[in-house]
């Protein structure tokens, strides 16, 4: 159980979004990765419940809240009749945007967990809480919550909620719900090693990755890793297709990538399955047409270190069930815990970076729209 030398132990924390239904249908811009693949899904995430242990040494009240999954996928019919209690936000808000309404990244200093279980950037503090980002990319004013400054990680599980399910594995399980399965038990294995850690969701939930990179700048940890699991080939090869992208300028980004691929690659090939790879599989980047990072995930967080893990194939029916079982998906966080250790105790360099990666194109950019989203209730 070794500890990170340059961390402090201020804030030790499990932290859980306990997310309601999150921004519906909103046209979030997808990369390739968070290309929807088809059919109904036959599982969902189970954790409709809440408890965010606090272990600090220090001051820190302990945030203990069970909620149930609230349903918020309600239409903004302004009446807001009920107990809500969030401001009424203009769809502008005041926050800085680009020319196509995304809020620009790094307006925020920490965040909010709110006392209904959401992440919420802190813009500013007011007379009598704090003005935050919602989920969707606008501003409120809250009273109640808890607010923390930093984090060691932030793990991000990939895609979430009924309309984004990403990929969808030929046995029905559905990559959001595996990758929140997995980013959970990477969250336990940090948090048992001593790292404070923030998690972007923790259920079944959809959070727009403009907000998942604000969440990343707010809380400036030493790495954000986004969890997610592949779709795109069928192609056959004795060794796992695993692909872990990294931000093309940030050197930290490449050997915390290069260290997750060798610790993901030497766990998986000690299982003999028929795996499915494509033929640049290894530690790279994608630049976009412009040179900067193609994918949301890494571009959005800039600039802290960002690694996009697609850990191996969904699609491939061995690798499905592979993934499926709980002791499979404790080995690919005991593999991420060993890299991060590395990344902060070491300075080893990693391997298996692919120096010429096959183009995958342009495609749209990941910005991560926010036109058409329903905050959920922030208390
Ligand atoms: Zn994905």
């Amino acid at each position: 159980m070794r500890v990170p030398c340059a961390v402090p132990w201020a804030v030790i924390a499990t932290i859980s979004a306990v997310l309601a239904s999150a921004c519906g249908t909103s046209s979030v811009a997808l990369t390739d990765d968070e290309a929807t693949i088809g059919t109904t899904p036959s599982t969902s995430s189970s954790s409709t419940t809440l408890s965010t242990t606090t272990t600090s040494t220090t001051s820190s009240t302990s945030l203990s809240t069970t909620t149930t999954s609230t349903p918020s996928s309600t239409t903004s019919t302004s009446s807001t009749s009920s107990t809500t209690t969030v401001a009424p936000v203009a769809p502008e808000g005041d926050l800085l945007r680009d020319e196509e309404g995304v809020p620009l990244n790094g307006q925020t200093d920490g965040i909010l967990i709110t006392n209904t279980g959401w992440i919420a950037p802190i813009i500013a503090s007011t007379a009598d809480g704090w003005q935050v980002w919602t989920p969707c990319g606008r501003t409120a004013d809250l009273t109640e919550g808890r607010a923390v400054e930093s984090s060691d990680f932030v793990i991000d599980p990939g895609h979430g909620g009924s309309s984004e399910p990403g990929a969808v594995g030929p046995g029905g399980l559905r990559e959001a719900d595996l990758n929140l399965q997995v980013a959970l038990k990477i969250r336990d294995a940090l948090v048992g090693s001593g790292y404070s850690v923030i998690m972007t969701r923790q259920t079944d939930v959809r959070v727009p990755i403009v907000t998942r990179g604000e969440i990343a700048q707010a809380l400036d940890p030493i790495a954000f890793i986004s969890v997610h699991f592949n779709a795109g080939t069928d192609e056959g090869s004795a060794d796992p297709g695993t692909e872990m992208w990294h931000q093309i300028e940030s050197s930290e980004s490449k050997r915390l990538a290069g260290l997750m691929y060798e610790e993901v690659v030497a766990t998986l090939d000690s299982h003999d399955i028929d795996w499915v790879s494509l033929s640049d599989a290894g530690a790279m980047s994608r630049p976009n047409r412009s040179g900067g990072d193609y994918y949301g995930v890494l571009r959005r967080p800039g600039p802290v270190t960002s690694v996009l893990a697609e850990f191996g194939y969904i699609t491939n029916r061995a690798e499905e069930d592979l993934y499926s079982d709980p002791a499979i998906q404790q080995q690919l966080a005991a593999a991420t815990l060993r890299a991060v250790d590395r990344l902060v105790e070491t300075s080893d360099p990693g391997s298996g970076f692919t120096t010429d990666p096959i183009f995958r194109g342009y495609g749209p950019s990941g910005a991560g729209r926010t036109d058409d989203c329903v905050d959920p209730k922030l208390q």
